[in-house]
């Protein structure tokens, strides 16, 4: 799921400059997930944006802000900036799902009312694998690290080993003593000497083209706006995604 937290109040106030109707559209899917977004997440925008002195004009929760047929079902439903004269609209939702809206012209300025931080394994615990966040690198060190991504869980980022002064039996982190070393976590099962052949063949990487299966049959155009009708209508149902959290 991609991790989200609210941006400062001050930071989205600033983000509506002079709009004084606003629509908005919060996620059921990863912020709901968060507690960022969903239904929840929508409710606390509208109460802020009433407690600013702003009209809401339209608000919905979708199950995939991402999702450009949803997003686009959504822009037709529930957006009509002429009749409503809505000037902005706020989205609860991870940097996709902005971008899905800007993508789908709804003819007014979008305003992100979250932070994306990377993605992270949804799971029941706060271990280093579960926790570490996924900033979307592109050489990926995960087989070789036994999951954890060392490119964010070490202060220093430091994808293929540790620094000269980490702790060889493990301890506080010498670069941020409030923190384990991740690294001498990740040593006691990874291979030095892998992780180096790694560095090598990343090095070498440039220029070479990437593998790509052949994509999926994509269900005709028809059929592709009526699940994204439904999933853009289907949004107050977003405590049935918290069940499997
Ligand atoms: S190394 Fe870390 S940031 Fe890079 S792709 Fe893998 S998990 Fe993501
Ligand atoms: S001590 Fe460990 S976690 Fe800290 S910067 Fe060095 S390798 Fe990274």
């Amino acid at each position: 799921m991609i991790k989200t937290r609210w941006k400062p109040l001050a930071e989205i106030e600033e983000g509506l400059a002079s709009a004084r109707r606003v629509a908005v559209f919060s996620c059921g899917f990863c912020a709901n997930l968060c507690g960022t977004g969903g239904t929840a997440g929508q409710a606390a925008m509208e109460g802020l944006l009433r407690s600013w002195g702003r009209e809401v004009t339209a608000s919905a929760c979708l199950n995939g802000c991402c999702l450009g047929q949803v997003m686009r079902q959504a822009v037709a439903l529930y957006l009509d900036p002429v009749r409503d004269r809505t000037d902005a609209l706020v989205l609860v939702s991870c940097a996709g799902g902005v971008k899905s809206a800007i993508l789908a012209n709804p003819g007014m300025p979008v305003v992100t009312a979250l932070d994306s931080l990377g993605s992270e394994a949804m799971w029941d615990t706060d271990h280093p694998v579960a926790t570490s966040l996924c900033v979307g690198c592109g050489q990926c060190v995960l087989t070789l690290t036994g999951g954890i991504c060392p490119r964010t869980a070490c202060p220093r980022g430091l994808p293929y080993g540790p620094c000269r002064d980490f702790p060889r039996e493990g301890g506080p982190c010498a670069n941020a003593p409030s923190r384990l070393c991740i690294w001498a976590q990740i040593l006691e099962n990874a291979d030095p000497k892998h992780l180096e052949a790694l560095r090598k063949l990343h090095r070498q990487r440039n220029g070479e083209p990437p593998f790509i299966p052949v994509p999926p049959q994509a269900l005709p155009q028809r059929a592709r706006s009526l699940t994204g009708r439904l999933l853009a209508l289907t949004g107050r149902f977003d405590w049935l995604v918290r069940l499997v959290k």
